[in-house]
Formats: C-alpha cells, structure tokens, sequence
C-alpha cells in the first residue's frame, strides 16, 4: 500500500521534471483522500490562499494500480495549480477544462503519456463526474 510520503514523493519528482518553470505561490498540500466511485482528484484552497490542497482518490493508495495513472492524475491537478484555479497564480483560462487545455498543457509538457495512461484506466474502471 502506497501511503502520503509516497505521494509527496511522487509529487516533488513530477514537479522538479515537468513543472520546475511554475512557481509554488504558496504551500501545497498533497494527500490522499477517502476511496471515492467517481472523483479521481481535486485540488482547492484555503480562503486566506496560504495553502493549496490536492487530494487524490484513496483507491490510488493500491499499488496494483498503476503508478502512471496515478501520475496522470496529480498532473491534472498541478496543471490547473498552474493556470491559477485554486492557486495565488494568474488566472490563464476562463474555465479549468474548457477547449481541452488541461490536456494540451499535459502534451506540451511530455506527459501525453500518463494522459493516455490516465484515460484508458479511467474509461475502463470508473464513472467519471466532472470535477475540478
Ligand atoms: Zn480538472
């Protein structure tokens, strides 16, 4: 079983290799959240805008399911931190998902992959809701 420390982990690689150019505007929480049916992650942020949490499906904690997909997933996450929603960034898109542009931003960033990854998983063993 895969715990929090694994998850910073992860998180602190993903980022230092795809995402070193963004900021980290504040303090940035990851952890893993109750197993869930449909939502696979989601990020929001405190009012006071000190902290950002990114919370990822507890069912992920299995390591039977593949590390790519759970990658696919926190790079979802870290992509909206990035165009400003629920992070002190600038806001770069009028809706988070909107005209494909977390998956373009996944693309242009080498992570066309875990997207794939990400997808195909998720077609096959989940009913997604739309979230953030
Ligand atoms: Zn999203």
């Amino acid at each position: 079983m895969r715990d929090n420390k694994w998850l910073e982990n992860l998180f602190d690689e993903m980022w230092e290799k795809y995402f070193f150019d963004v900021r980290r505007a504040n303090q940035i929480e990851v952890k893993f959240s109750r197993k869930a049916r449909t939502r696979l992650g989601s990020i929001r942020m405190t009012r006071d805008k000190k902290k950002s949490i990114i919370l990822l499906n507890g069912l992920f904690r299995d390591s039977l399911i593949p590390t790519q997909v759970v990658e696919g997933v926190l790079a979802h996450e870290i992509v909206h931190y990035a165009h400003g929603f629920c992070s002190p960034l600038k806001r770069q898109h009028r809706h988070p998902h909107k005209g494909g542009v977390v998956k373009n931003e996944m693309v242009s960033r080498g992570l066309e992959h875990q997207y794939r990854i990400e997808k195909a998983w998720t077609k096959d063993n989940f009913v997604k809701e739309v979230s953030l």
